[in-house]
Protein backbone atom coordinates (compact mmCIF):
# COMPACT_ATOMS: atom_id res chain seq x y z
CA UNK A 1 0.00 0.00 0.00
CA UNK A 2 1.27 3.07 -0.62
CA UNK A 3 1.28 6.58 1.65
CA UNK A 4 2.25 9.97 2.09
CA UNK A 5 6.02 11.31 2.88
CA UNK A 6 7.90 14.51 2.87
CA UNK A 7 10.97 13.44 0.71
CA UNK A 8 14.21 15.77 0.68
CA UNK A 9 15.88 15.16 -2.59
CA UNK A 10 19.23 17.08 -3.98
CA UNK A 11 19.86 17.15 -7.79
CA UNK A 12 20.31 19.79 -10.51
CA UNK A 13 18.34 22.32 -8.86
CA UNK A 14 20.09 21.62 -5.11
CA UNK A 15 18.36 20.47 -2.56
CA UNK A 16 14.50 20.75 -2.48
CA UNK A 17 11.48 19.31 -0.60
CA UNK A 18 8.29 17.16 -1.91
CA UNK A 19 5.67 16.01 -0.78
CA UNK A 20 5.63 12.50 -2.10
CA UNK A 21 3.39 8.88 -2.27
CA UNK A 22 5.91 6.09 -1.58
CA UNK A 23 5.65 2.10 -1.59
CA UNK A 24 6.99 0.58 1.60
CA UNK A 25 10.31 -1.12 0.06
CA UNK A 26 11.25 2.25 -1.13
CA UNK A 27 12.41 3.39 2.03
CA UNK A 28 15.46 2.25 3.78
CA UNK A 29 15.61 -0.98 5.07
CA UNK A 30 14.84 -2.29 8.74
CA UNK A 31 13.18 -5.51 10.82
CA UNK A 32 10.24 -3.18 11.64
CA UNK A 33 7.84 -1.38 10.04
CA UNK A 34 5.63 0.98 12.30
CA UNK A 35 2.31 2.85 11.07
CA UNK A 36 3.43 5.97 12.35
CA UNK A 37 0.75 8.38 13.89
CA UNK A 38 2.48 11.48 14.85
CA UNK A 39 5.85 12.94 14.96
CA UNK A 40 7.39 16.59 15.70
CA UNK A 41 9.59 19.36 14.26
CA UNK A 42 12.54 19.79 15.99
CA UNK A 43 16.04 22.33 15.42
CA UNK A 44 17.53 19.75 13.67
CA UNK A 45 14.58 19.32 11.37
CA UNK A 46 14.26 22.75 10.12
CA UNK A 47 17.98 22.32 9.21
CA UNK A 48 16.89 19.25 6.87
CA UNK A 49 14.19 20.83 5.39
CA UNK A 50 15.78 24.15 4.76
CA UNK A 51 19.63 22.96 3.36
CA UNK A 52 20.32 19.57 4.69
CA UNK A 53 23.83 21.09 5.70
CA UNK A 54 25.58 18.89 8.55
CA UNK A 55 22.39 16.92 8.76
CA UNK A 56 20.80 14.99 5.47
CA UNK A 57 23.61 12.61 5.29
CA UNK A 58 21.78 10.78 2.32
CA UNK A 59 19.99 11.65 -1.01
CA UNK A 60 16.61 10.63 -1.24
CA UNK A 61 15.67 10.78 2.73
CA UNK A 62 12.58 11.00 4.13
CA UNK A 63 13.39 13.65 7.26
CA UNK A 64 12.07 13.42 10.69
CA UNK A 65 14.51 12.42 13.10
CA UNK A 66 11.66 11.20 15.64
CA UNK A 67 7.89 9.47 15.18
CA UNK A 68 5.52 7.58 17.19
CA UNK A 69 3.10 4.83 15.97
CA UNK A 70 2.39 1.11 16.10
CA UNK A 71 4.26 -1.56 15.24
CA UNK A 72 3.12 -3.05 12.06
CA UNK A 73 5.02 -6.04 11.25
CA UNK A 74 7.87 -7.51 12.59
CA UNK A 75 11.13 -9.52 12.74
CA UNK A 76 12.75 -8.36 15.52
CA UNK A 77 12.10 -10.67 18.66
CA UNK A 78 11.15 -7.69 21.20
CA UNK A 79 8.55 -6.57 18.67
CA UNK A 80 4.88 -7.51 17.59
CA UNK A 81 2.32 -6.35 15.65
CA UNK A 82 0.30 -3.46 18.12
CA UNK A 83 2.98 -2.41 19.69
CA UNK A 84 3.24 1.15 20.68
CA UNK A 85 6.96 2.30 19.89
CA UNK A 86 8.54 6.21 19.96
CA UNK A 87 12.25 6.66 17.90
CA UNK A 88 14.53 9.34 18.62
CA UNK A 89 17.60 9.69 16.93
CA UNK A 90 20.00 6.44 15.65
CA UNK A 91 20.71 8.89 12.35
CA UNK A 92 16.61 8.45 11.52
CA UNK A 93 15.82 11.81 9.54
CA UNK A 94 19.73 12.31 8.93
CA UNK A 95 21.10 8.90 7.10
CA UNK A 96 17.73 7.14 7.53
CA UNK A 97 14.90 7.70 6.42
CA UNK A 98 12.31 9.57 9.23
CA UNK A 99 9.14 10.07 10.66
CA UNK A 100 7.42 12.50 8.18
CA UNK A 101 5.75 9.55 6.43
CA UNK A 102 2.43 7.24 7.09
CA UNK A 103 5.12 4.26 7.14
CA UNK A 104 8.27 4.01 8.44
CA UNK A 105 10.86 0.89 8.55
CA UNK A 106 14.09 0.72 10.90
CA UNK A 107 16.23 -1.64 13.30
CA UNK A 108 14.27 -2.69 16.21
CA UNK A 109 16.93 -1.68 18.00
CA UNK A 110 16.40 1.28 17.33
CA UNK A 111 13.27 1.24 18.86
CA UNK A 112 11.62 2.08 22.48
CA UNK A 113 8.42 0.54 23.62
CA UNK A 114 5.86 2.98 24.79
CA UNK A 115 5.19 3.46 28.40
CA UNK A 116 1.50 2.60 29.28
CA UNK A 117 0.95 6.21 30.56
CA UNK A 118 1.73 7.79 27.11
CA UNK A 119 -0.24 7.93 23.86
CA UNK A 120 1.50 8.40 20.55
CA UNK A 121 0.27 11.99 20.10
CA UNK A 122 2.03 12.75 23.76
CA UNK A 123 5.05 10.94 22.94
CA UNK A 124 5.76 13.18 19.91
CA UNK A 125 4.68 16.44 21.68
CA UNK A 126 7.37 15.34 24.15
CA UNK A 127 9.51 14.31 20.65
CA UNK A 128 13.44 14.60 20.77
CA UNK A 129 13.32 18.31 22.47
CA UNK A 130 11.39 16.67 25.18
CA UNK A 131 13.56 13.68 25.97
CA UNK A 132 16.84 15.86 25.56
CA UNK A 133 15.23 17.93 28.14
CA UNK A 134 15.02 14.52 30.25
CA UNK A 135 18.39 13.62 29.42
CA UNK A 136 19.53 16.86 30.84
CA UNK A 137 17.36 16.78 33.94
CA UNK A 138 18.65 13.64 34.65
CA UNK A 139 22.44 14.57 34.33
CA UNK A 140 21.58 17.53 36.89
CA UNK A 141 19.92 14.69 39.53
CA UNK A 142 22.95 12.14 38.69
CA UNK A 143 25.27 15.32 39.57
CA UNK A 144 23.56 15.72 42.87
CA UNK A 145 21.13 18.54 41.83
CA UNK A 146 17.98 18.72 44.81
CA UNK A 147 14.90 21.39 45.28
CA UNK A 148 17.29 22.41 47.88
CA UNK A 149 20.67 23.27 46.21
CA UNK A 150 19.08 26.27 44.93
CA UNK A 151 17.44 27.84 41.59
CA UNK A 152 17.58 26.32 38.07
CA UNK A 153 17.99 28.33 35.17
CA UNK A 154 16.73 27.33 31.97
CA UNK A 155 17.90 29.49 28.54
CA UNK A 156 15.61 28.99 25.16
CA UNK A 157 12.72 29.24 27.79
CA UNK A 158 10.22 29.31 25.20
CA UNK A 159 11.68 26.69 22.27
CA UNK A 160 11.52 22.61 23.04
CA UNK A 161 13.73 21.43 24.91
CA UNK A 162 13.42 24.73 26.80
CA UNK A 163 9.82 24.37 27.75
CA UNK A 164 10.01 20.73 28.39
CA UNK A 165 12.90 21.43 30.86
CA UNK A 166 10.70 24.16 32.62
CA UNK A 167 7.29 22.18 33.01
CA UNK A 168 10.09 18.99 34.30
CA UNK A 169 12.10 21.02 36.95
CA UNK A 170 8.88 22.71 37.74
CA UNK A 171 6.89 19.72 38.58
CA UNK A 172 9.93 18.36 40.28
CA UNK A 173 9.62 21.31 42.79
CA UNK A 174 12.77 23.32 41.40
CA UNK A 175 12.81 27.26 41.58
CA UNK A 176 12.88 27.71 37.74
CA UNK A 177 14.43 30.72 35.95
CA UNK A 178 13.53 30.63 32.90
CA UNK A 179 15.27 33.21 29.81
CA UNK A 180 13.74 34.08 26.84
CA UNK A 181 14.09 37.05 24.44
CA UNK A 182 10.65 36.28 23.58
CA UNK A 183 8.89 38.90 26.76
CA UNK A 184 5.79 38.16 24.79
CA UNK A 185 5.71 34.59 26.26
CA UNK A 186 6.28 35.70 29.96
CA UNK A 187 2.88 34.41 30.94
CA UNK A 188 3.53 31.30 28.82
CA UNK A 189 6.34 30.05 30.66
CA UNK A 190 4.55 31.45 34.58
CA UNK A 191 2.06 28.51 32.79
CA UNK A 192 4.85 26.17 32.96
CA UNK A 193 5.84 26.74 36.01
CA UNK A 194 8.71 29.49 35.75
CA UNK A 195 8.95 31.29 38.68
CA UNK A 196 11.29 34.00 37.34
CA UNK A 197 11.60 34.98 34.07
CA UNK A 198 15.37 36.82 32.25
CA UNK A 199 15.72 38.67 29.02
CA UNK A 200 18.04 36.69 27.35
CA UNK A 201 19.66 39.77 26.37
CA UNK A 202 21.57 39.89 29.75
CA UNK A 203 23.72 36.24 28.71
CA UNK A 204 23.83 36.74 25.28
CA UNK A 205 27.03 39.65 24.37
CA UNK A 206 30.56 38.96 25.86
CA UNK A 207 30.91 39.48 29.99
CA UNK A 208 33.22 38.79 32.62
CA UNK A 209 34.63 35.13 32.94
CA UNK A 210 32.95 34.98 36.30
CA UNK A 211 30.00 36.84 37.84
CA UNK A 212 27.38 36.53 40.76
CA UNK A 213 26.48 33.42 41.66
CA UNK A 214 22.79 33.31 40.35
CA UNK A 215 21.63 29.37 39.96
CA UNK A 216 22.80 26.11 41.41
CA UNK A 217 22.06 24.39 37.83
CA UNK A 218 21.07 24.99 34.27
CA UNK A 219 19.90 22.85 30.96
CA UNK A 220 21.33 25.22 28.02
CA UNK A 221 20.12 24.37 24.39
CA UNK A 222 21.85 27.78 23.31
CA UNK A 223 25.54 27.51 22.89
CA UNK A 224 28.23 30.92 22.47
CA UNK A 225 27.84 33.25 25.21
CA UNK A 226 24.98 32.72 26.67
CA UNK A 227 26.46 29.40 27.79
CA UNK A 228 29.54 30.79 29.15
CA UNK A 229 27.75 33.46 30.76
CA UNK A 230 25.45 30.53 32.64
CA UNK A 231 28.91 29.23 33.41
CA UNK A 232 29.98 32.43 35.10
CA UNK A 233 26.69 32.79 37.14
CA UNK A 234 26.30 29.06 38.29
CA UNK A 235 26.90 29.35 41.77
CA UNK A 236 29.77 26.59 43.74
CA UNK A 237 29.57 23.47 43.09
CA UNK A 238 26.80 23.70 40.31
CA UNK A 239 26.12 21.63 37.31
CA UNK A 240 25.42 22.90 34.02
CA UNK A 241 23.82 20.68 30.92
CA UNK A 242 25.06 21.57 27.09
CA UNK A 243 22.35 20.41 24.64
CA UNK A 244 22.35 22.94 21.80
CA UNK A 245 23.95 25.78 19.93
CA UNK A 246 20.94 27.99 19.07
CA UNK A 247 22.65 30.70 19.92
CA UNK A 248 26.03 29.06 18.60
CA UNK A 249 28.26 26.46 18.28
CA UNK A 250 31.43 28.27 20.01
CA UNK A 251 32.38 28.33 23.29
CA UNK A 252 33.81 32.15 24.09
CA UNK A 253 34.71 31.55 28.09
CA UNK A 254 37.48 30.53 30.41
CA UNK A 255 38.09 27.86 32.47
CA UNK A 256 37.65 30.10 35.91
CA UNK A 257 33.88 28.50 36.24
CA UNK A 258 35.58 25.33 36.59
CA UNK A 259 38.95 25.92 38.68
CA UNK A 260 38.07 28.33 41.35
CA UNK A 261 33.95 27.06 41.57
CA UNK A 262 34.34 23.61 41.33
CA UNK A 263 31.47 24.07 38.18
CA UNK A 264 31.01 20.82 36.13
CA UNK A 265 29.80 20.99 32.31
CA UNK A 266 28.24 17.98 31.13
CA UNK A 267 27.05 17.46 27.38
CA UNK A 268 24.02 16.11 26.57
CA UNK A 269 23.63 13.44 23.35
CA UNK A 270 20.20 12.05 22.52
CA UNK A 271 21.01 10.68 19.21
CA UNK A 272 23.52 8.05 20.10
CA UNK A 273 22.26 7.69 24.06
CA UNK A 274 22.74 4.42 25.16
CA UNK A 275 18.94 2.31 25.46
CA UNK A 276 19.14 1.66 29.08
CA UNK A 277 19.22 5.91 29.28
CA UNK A 278 16.40 6.21 27.07
CA UNK A 279 14.10 3.54 28.78
CA UNK A 280 15.09 5.60 31.81
CA UNK A 281 14.61 8.80 30.07
CA UNK A 282 10.45 7.88 29.07
CA UNK A 283 9.75 6.33 32.20
CA UNK A 284 10.54 9.41 33.85
CA UNK A 285 8.91 11.26 31.64
CA UNK A 286 5.58 9.51 31.90
CA UNK A 287 6.00 9.87 35.58
CA UNK A 288 7.08 13.45 36.20
CA UNK A 289 5.88 15.28 32.86
CA UNK A 290 2.64 17.48 33.90
CA UNK A 291 0.38 16.43 30.74
CA UNK A 292 -1.58 19.28 31.26
CA UNK A 293 1.48 21.48 30.69
CA UNK A 294 2.46 19.45 27.83
CA UNK A 295 -0.72 20.08 25.77
CA UNK A 296 -0.43 23.49 26.88
CA UNK A 297 2.87 23.90 24.80
CA UNK A 298 2.08 21.21 22.08
CA UNK A 299 0.66 22.78 18.50
CA UNK A 300 -0.61 20.00 15.91
CA UNK A 301 0.00 20.88 12.02
CA UNK A 302 -0.27 18.26 8.79
CA UNK A 303 2.34 17.23 6.85
CA UNK A 304 1.43 19.80 4.71
CA UNK A 305 2.72 22.25 7.24
CA UNK A 306 5.81 21.41 7.87
CA UNK A 307 7.94 23.11 5.77
CA UNK A 308 6.42 26.28 6.84
CA UNK A 309 7.26 25.53 10.52
CA UNK A 310 10.97 23.96 9.78
CA UNK A 311 11.78 27.56 8.38
CA UNK A 312 9.93 29.42 11.58
CA UNK A 313 12.17 27.03 14.27
CA UNK A 314 15.12 28.37 12.68
CA UNK A 315 13.96 31.62 12.71
CA UNK A 316 13.37 31.22 16.92
CA UNK A 317 9.61 31.96 15.74
CA UNK A 318 8.26 27.94 17.10
CA UNK A 319 6.65 28.33 20.75
CA UNK A 320 7.21 25.15 22.54
CA UNK A 321 6.77 22.00 20.34
CA UNK A 322 4.60 21.49 17.26
CA UNK A 323 3.62 17.82 16.36
CA UNK A 324 2.88 16.93 13.15
CA UNK A 325 -0.41 14.07 12.68
CA UNK A 326 1.17 12.50 9.75
CA UNK A 327 -2.17 11.10 8.64
CA UNK A 328 -4.18 14.48 8.68
P1 LIG B 1 13.77 25.66 19.35
O1 LIG B 1 13.99 26.52 18.18
O2 LIG B 1 12.40 25.17 19.67
O3 LIG B 1 14.32 26.41 20.65
C1 LIG B 1 15.52 27.14 20.67
C2 LIG B 1 15.31 28.41 21.48
O4 LIG B 1 16.57 29.05 21.68
C3 LIG B 1 14.45 29.45 20.78
O5 LIG B 1 13.09 29.22 20.95
C4 LIG B 1 14.90 30.70 21.51
O6 LIG B 1 14.25 30.74 22.78
C5 LIG B 1 16.38 30.46 21.76
N1 LIG B 1 17.22 31.09 20.73
C6 LIG B 1 17.10 31.01 19.39
N2 LIG B 1 18.03 31.74 18.77
C7 LIG B 1 18.78 32.29 19.75
C8 LIG B 1 19.91 33.17 19.77
N3 LIG B 1 20.46 33.61 18.62
N4 LIG B 1 20.41 33.55 20.95
C9 LIG B 1 19.88 33.09 22.11
N5 LIG B 1 18.80 32.27 22.17
C10 LIG B 1 18.28 31.89 21.00
O7 LIG B 1 14.76 24.42 19.21
P2 LIG B 1 14.83 23.07 20.09
O8 LIG B 1 14.41 23.39 21.48
O9 LIG B 1 14.19 21.96 19.36
O10 LIG B 1 16.41 22.81 20.08
C11 LIG B 1 17.26 23.71 20.77
C12 LIG B 1 18.72 23.35 20.52
O11 LIG B 1 19.00 22.07 21.09
C13 LIG B 1 19.11 23.25 19.04
O12 LIG B 1 20.40 23.76 18.87
C14 LIG B 1 19.08 21.76 18.78
O13 LIG B 1 19.90 21.39 17.71
C15 LIG B 1 19.58 21.23 20.10
N6 LIG B 1 19.20 19.84 20.37
C16 LIG B 1 20.20 18.98 20.67
C17 LIG B 1 19.93 17.67 20.97
C18 LIG B 1 21.04 16.79 21.40
O14 LIG B 1 20.93 15.56 21.27
N7 LIG B 1 22.11 17.33 21.93
C19 LIG B 1 18.56 17.14 20.86
C20 LIG B 1 17.54 18.17 20.61
C21 LIG B 1 17.88 19.48 20.36
P3 LIG B 1 13.62 32.11 23.38
O15 LIG B 1 12.75 32.68 22.30
O16 LIG B 1 12.86 31.66 24.58
O17 LIG B 1 14.79 32.99 23.70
Amino acid sequence: MSFRAIRVFKDEQGHRVDTVTLEEHELHEGDVTVAVEYSDVNYKDGLALAHGKGVVRTYPLVPGIDFAGTVESSAHASFAPGDKVVLNGYGVGEGHDGGFAQKARVPGDWLVPLPEALTTRQAAAIGTAGYTAMLSVLALEDAGLTPDSGDVLVTGAAGGVGSVAVALLARLGHRVIASTGRPAEADYLRDLGAAEIIDRAELAAPGRPLGKERWAGAVDPVGSHTLVNVLAGTRYGGTVTSCGLAQGPDLPGTVLPFILRGVTLIGIDSVQAPMDRRVRAYERLARDLDLTRLEKMTTVVGLDEVPDVAGRILAGQVRGRTVVDVNA
